[in-house]
């Protein structure tokens, strides 16, 4: 057993940090991971910090996964490790300049102080240059690490000044062991759960878990074959966006009320007091970034069905073609062999662009609605 266990599929990459950990000479002080996202960015920039602090066991060190270092790493309450979570909407230059302040102070007990950055993309310019002089001379026992999908996402001057470590997409038996071994999921299970989620770790761990994901999963897929005129479109345009939202206000809602009694609290604000006008900015700014966060999840949902449906043209297309390679979908074979027979590879390709084409444009903050129904309309048969 090790720290770096739960790290699937990326021997390489774990390689390079191992060996950082245990031998000086291979050491720096900033690190960039980079991953697509489901890769385990956050996971592998986890277990590199418990490799770092690792006191050891038994004379094994560099991440022994049973020392009070590791573990107390691993479960994020190591005094000496700084997490900078995930589902941050942005990372303010407020909080960078802690983190700096932070990153300055020596090691209470541990090898290191270590701070990671799970998404260091999510930093305007401004507050990256800011950050940049602290990761150019770290103090000697400070190790920074920064995860972001690809290293493009930073700014070329954080990016230089790190030491590049790339994941890659691990392969769904990976995944699907480790669903296996730690979440002691049934093994056809997890590797259908792996192949649906096409290896990103998170998601197929969900779907594996929770038959309701699973069933909002189906029912994406089952559009494609829904779709039948414009009006069929238009519906099904909508009942994506609707469950795009009730499931981002799912993920938010309890949140927001424990981060607003959290906030009232620290204002020294009683329950149902009237608010001193000049606390209310205050307020409404952690609101808005309430706001914002609802937003961004609902377009993360969003974006995910549209890689699902993705998928499912993929094997259409798989199978149209004759390749002989496994279907990201293989319990909705059906789906995928009438939707092949009705229509020929260049129509596949193009719904494929359609689908490709919206993603582009709610992720330029076009207005959901509008960007899913010119693809949904883009989905029907083309007789
Ligand atoms: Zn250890």
């Amino acid at each position: 057993m090790s720290v770096w266990d739960d790290v699937v599929g990326q021997p390489d990459a774990v390689a390079v940090l191992r060996r950082a950990a245990t031998d000086p000479a291979a050491m720096t002080h900033a690190w960039l991971l980079t991953g697509p996202p489901g890769s385990g960015r956050s996971v592998a920039a986890r277990a590199f910090a418990a490799a770092l602090q690792c006191t050891g066991t038994d004379g094994e060190t560099g991440g022994c996964g049973r020392c009070r270092a590791c573990t107390t790493t691993l479960a994020g309450t190591h005094p000496d490790l700084t997490v900078v979570a995930t589902d941050k909407v942005v990372i303010t230059i407020d909080e960078v300049r802690d983190l700096i302040m932070t990153a300055s102070r020596t090691p209470s007990s541990g090898r290191f102080r270590v701070i990671v950055v799970e998404d260091a993309d999510r930093m305007a310019e401004r507050t990256t240059n800011v950050l940049l002089k602290a990761i150019e001379e770290p103090p000697p026992h400070t190790v920074w690490v920064l995860c972001a999908p690809s290293a493009q996402d930073v700014l070329p001057t954080i990016r230089s000044r790190c030491r590049g470590v790339v994941l890659r997409v691990p392969p769904a038996q990976d995944v699907a062991e480790l669903l296996v071994r730690r979440d002691d999921i049934d093994p056809a299970v997890a590797l259908t759960a792996a192949r649906a989620a096409q290896s990103h770790v998170g998601l197929a761990r969900r779907l594996a878990r929770d038959a309701d994901a699973r069933e909002r999963r189906d029912a994406v897929l089952e559009i494609a074959r829904r779709i039948r005129g414009v009006g069929d479109a238009v519906l099904a345009a909508g009942e994506l966006v609707d469950v795009a939202k009730a499931e981002a206000l799912a993920a938010t809602t309890e949140r927001d009320a424990v981060e607003k009694a959290e906030l009232l609290r620290a204002l020294g604000v009683q329950e149902g007091d009237t608010l001193p006008p000049r606390l209310r900015s205050q307020l409404k700014q952690l609101e808005d970034d309430q706001k914002r966060r609802a937003t961004r999840r609902q377009r993360d949902v969003l974006d995910r069905s549209m890689v699902d449906l993705l998928s499912l043209y993929r094997d259409v297309l798989v199978v149209q073609l004759g390749a002989s390679v496994d279907l990201v979908n293989a319990e909705h074979d059906g789906t995928v062999r009438a939707l092949a027979a009705d229509s020929t590879p260049e129509q596949t390709i193009r719904r494929m662009d359609a689908i490709g084409v919206a993603r582009e444009r709610l992720e330029g903050n076009v207005a959901p609605l509008l960007a899913l129904e010119a693809m949904t309309v883009a989905l029907r048969p083309q007789g």
